[in-house]
């Protein structure tokens, strides 16, 4: 977490920025290597463990720096496995805290991680969204939610969809991608990365050009004002011109595009929507994940019903669309989609 003290925390630093840092101090160009790799390959953390740096640039950089490793304050645990894992925040004032969930399932591991506190985007049935936004996580608060749970040699997936709008906190998200996938880093395939977005252009486009990561899309509702009363960035960046920057590029090999559907009863789960639906993701290689609704007292929405999730399920396979139903994960630990408040 970015220290109050002045100093730079290290984890979160891209190979560049490393170098530009030892630079300032003095430090042989080689040295922004040698700290990578006890960063990124070993995981150390503290200064000391960097054992092939002299004592007197161990010194050095302990008056300078921190790794920047973080302990989650607490770690709940569902009963279907799921981990939720709190981290404080304590850079913003007041303190804040970000939650991240561990999703095991079979041969995978997921982790899906936050990028802010709180969320400026307001999406009606969030409970992150009804928090307002309390400001942004540096890539290394990101990557420490990675790094600093005990269950990191099991990850085989990381996706941002936790708290907050990842194209708001662009810059943080791509150094921690650039971290998980470089081979000066984790060495990572991008397959293994998805990030989320309500679909804010400028972010969007910028992202798009500068990663290979999965890009997932909230549309929950293929009605442009319907959805503008659950999204209120249907305004700023209405869906058909997310839709057209999409079909600029090309899906077909190794970037996937998914959309993220969450079910509300009676507003968008009938077949008049899925054939809406359809027709707005026509040529586009793509898929939908269907989402249940998890109800929380802060949004007036309830749970499609399991026999309209399977209608409108089928009905997107029928037409072309591979739609699947995302399992709810955690629901009794305030886990699931929608569900993350990052209190105390
Ligand atoms: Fe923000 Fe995502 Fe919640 Fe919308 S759904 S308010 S973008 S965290």
């Amino acid at each position: 977490m970015k220290a109050s003290t002045g100093t730079s925390d290290l984890l979160g630093m891209t190979l560049e920025q490393l170098q530009e840092f030892c630079a300032a101090e003095g430090f042989p160009r080689f040295t922004a290597k040698q700290i990578c790799d006890w960063l990124y390959k070993k995981r150390v953390d503290n200064i000391d463990s960097m054992t092939n740096l002299s004592l007197v640039q161990r010194a050095r950089l302990k008056e300078i720096a921190h790794i920047g490793r973080e302990t989650p304050v607490r770690c709940q645990v569902s009963k279907d496995g799921t981990k939720k894992y709190l981290f404080s925040v304590p850079a913003q004032v007041p303190p804040a805290h970000v939650e991240t969930v561990f999703i095991p399932d079979d041969d995978r591991a997921t982790l899906c991680v936050s990028c802010q506190v709180g969320c400026k985007m307001g999406c009606r049935f969030c409970v992150t969204g009804q928090q307002g936004f309390h400001g942004n996580l540096s890539a290394g608060d990101i990557l420490n939610q990675l790094f600093s749970i005990p269950e990191f040699e099991q990850l085989t997936n990381v996706v941002f969809m936790g708290m907050g709008e990842p194209m708001d906190n662009l810059d943080a998200i791509l150094a921690a991608t650039q971290v998980l996938t470089s081979p000066w880093g984790l060495g990572w395939s991008p397959k293994r990365i998805t990030v989320s977005t309500v679909g804010i252009i400028p972010g969007l486009k910028r992202f798009l050009e500068e990663s290979l990561c999965h890009l997932a899309v909230s549309l929950h509702n293929p009605v442009p004002q319907e959805r503008l009363q659950i999204m209120p960035v249907q305004k700023a960046f209405p869906l058909n011109e997310v839709l057209a920057l999409l079909r600029k590029y090309d899906w077909s090999s190794q970037r996937r595009l998914s959309f993220e559907y969450t079910m509300f009863h009676g507003m968008n789960d009938d077949l008049v929507h899925a054939q809406k639906l359809v027709d707005a993701l026509k040529g586009l290689d793509c898929r939908v994940n269907l989402i249940r609704f998890h109800e929380s007292p802060e949004a007036p929405y309830k749970t499609s019903t399991p026999t309209m999730i399977k209608d409108f399920q089928e009905y997107l396979n029928r037409h072309g669309v591979i739609c699947t139903l995302r399992a709810s994960r955690g629901q009794d630990i305030d886990a699931a989609c929608g569900l993350l408040a990052g209190k105390e």
